[in-house]
């Protein structure tokens, strides 16, 4: 019998949970540790964000889903892990604290034979300040944050009803930001809202990001085909939004932000302020904080982790320069070298190095944007780690490992507004490889024939599909397992 625990019931998380109870036997267990009782379909938290869906459209219950299909369910946040036992416990076995509210600040230890941090990203608003929904500006990063952006989008929509000019700003709220992709799509769908509204005219709406162009999507930008013809992600980007009157400043880092104002350095070095009446700035990602610890207790949390708190996998971490780095310097297993039991997967691995390429201002600041971990090589990456599981469980020594890097994984991102299935338009890209690899695809880095781009209602109806999939999916019904990460 082994016992399986995974820490976070988010994307990657979950798909490695499911993945797991149909992969090993049933006296094997599946442990899930997650702090909150719902399952979020992030993706959607766009739309939720402009009053398109309600939370319970992009959520659900996961107690329920786990009591069908056996797993164990600890509402709870994992603190540390202890991989080699600890003085008063022999095997390895993490610290969780508990959130569900029967247990609430309770205490907890459990024992893993595999475990699999998925514990995403810690939303770090306390890197900028004033940043976030505690501070002056909204987000969209959970449903309950879209809910209020949403909320303060149709408060400033009435009163450009009223007649009042408003500046609503839409962007990233730290010069290492990652998700842009996200902040992307929310402008075009505050764009379309405010239009549908019939106020366009009155709405000065401004993109503030730490791209150094649009476009970049901290990938370093595409060089795509669409319709035939060889583009690039910033001349499509600079297009969609000059069609949308949409401004954009590139190349800032947010410093802070207060009642009304944003202040915000860029590349040249300027320092400058934006008034607003409207602002989602999405946060800085780091790790959770999860802290590790030897047989001896010995605190070992910088050998597991990264100095951002992600965790440190099968990559190489030795930090050589931005022009050295190569495609397979990016981790394939997702397993901790010293401790191949535990698998990092998800936003919670360390990524070896930027794939945008690192810039400073001339005070240092740097700003470029970290690499992104979206939802598809997520789920891939949990499945992966659950597969892995089973054939070591199986096999032992004998294992037939096997590998999913992201230099060898495509990525998609649909940027849709609207939410009908008349009324709305997506700005979707596929990319492949994700990480480039110049050696496969000396020009660009990533294949022509699977990198493109396409504009128009069709992108928008693969979106709303891609929500009712997910969704059934994360719910477990029938054929499930069918539906590809
Ligand atoms: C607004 C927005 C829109 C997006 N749109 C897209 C899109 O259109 N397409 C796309 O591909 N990607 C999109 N993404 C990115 C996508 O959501 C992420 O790639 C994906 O959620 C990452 O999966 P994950 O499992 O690593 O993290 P998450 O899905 O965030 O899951 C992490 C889980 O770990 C839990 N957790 C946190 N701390 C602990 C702890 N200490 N112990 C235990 N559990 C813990 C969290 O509560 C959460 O349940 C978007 C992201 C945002 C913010």
């Amino acid at each position: 019998m082994a016992r399986v625990v995974v820490l976070g019931g988010g994307i990657a998380g979950h798909t490695a949970a499911l993945h797991l109870t149909r992969m090993l036997k049933r006296s094997d267990e599946v442990v899930v540790v997650t702090p909150n009782s719902n399952w979020n379909w992030i993706p959607s938290n766009i739309w939720v964000g402009v009053g398109k869906m309600k939370t319970d459209q992009v959520t659900f219950k996961l107690g329920p889903i786990y009591k069908r299909k056996g797993i164990e369910f600890h509402q709870a946040l994992a603190t540390a892990i202890h991989p080699e036992g600890g003085p008063q416990r022999p095997g390895p076995y993490i610290d969780v604290i508990y959130t569900d509210p029967a247990r609430a600040g309770e205490h907890g230890e459990l024992d893993y034979d595999y475990l699999v941090n998925a514990t995403g990203p810690k939303l770090n608003f306390g890197a900028t300040p004033g940043l976030g929904p505690d501070g002056h500006s909204y987000s969209v990063c959970t449903a309950g944050h879209a809910v209020d952006a949403s909320a303060a989008l149709q408060a400033a929509i009435q009163r450009m009803k009223k007649g009042e000019r408003q500046v609503l700003v839409v962007g990233m709220g730290h010069g290492t930001c990652t998700c842009e992709g996200a902040a992307f799509e929310y402008a075009f769908n505050v764009e379309h809202e405010v239009r549908q509204a019939g106020v366009r005219d009155l709405a000065d709406i401004v993109y503030l990001t730490n791209e150094y162009e649009l476009g970049d999507f901290g990938v370093d930008g595409l060089t795509f085909t669409q319709q035939g013809f060889q583009t690039t992600s910033k001349l499509w980007t600079e297009s969609l939004f000059r069609e949308r009157g949409i401004r954009a400043i590139t190349g800032a880092h947010v410093m802070s932000v207060e009642e009304g104002v944003v202040h915000y350095e860029q590349l040249d070095g300027s320092a400058n302020s934006l008034f607003f009446d409207f602002a989602m700035l999405l946060p800085p990602f780091r790790g959770v904080d999860l802290h590790a610890y030897d047989a001896d207790g010995a605190d070992i949390t910088d050998e597991l982790f990264a100095p951002n708190g992600f965790m440190k996998v099968d990559a190489d971490y030795s930090g050589k320069p931005f022009e050295e780095w190569r495609a397979e310097d990016w981790p394939s297993t997702y397993q901790v070298p010293r401790f191949p039991k535990i698998f990092a997967v998800g936003i919670a691995f360390a990524p070896p190095h930027q794939i945008s390429r690192p810039r400073k201002s001339p005070s240092g600041t740097v700003i470029s944007p970290s690499p992104p971990r979206t939802g598809m090589p997520s789920g891939i990456m949990g499945k992966l780690a659950a597969t892995n599981i089973a054939e070591m469980i199986k096999h032992g020594d004998s294992a037939q490992i096997r590998t999913a890097s992201m230099a060898d994984m495509a990525a998609a991102c649909v940027a849709s507004a609207g939410s009908g299935l008349r009324q709305g338009s997506a700005a979707s890209m596929t990319m492949y490889p994700v990480v480039p690899d110049l050696v496969k695809y000396p020009n660009t880095g990533r294949s022509l024939e699977d990198t493109f781009g396409e504009i128009g209602l069709s992108g928008h109806w693969i979106k709303l599909l891609l929500h009712y999939m997910f969704i059934y999916k994360g719910k477990a019904r029938p054929g499930w397992h069918l539906i590809p990460e």
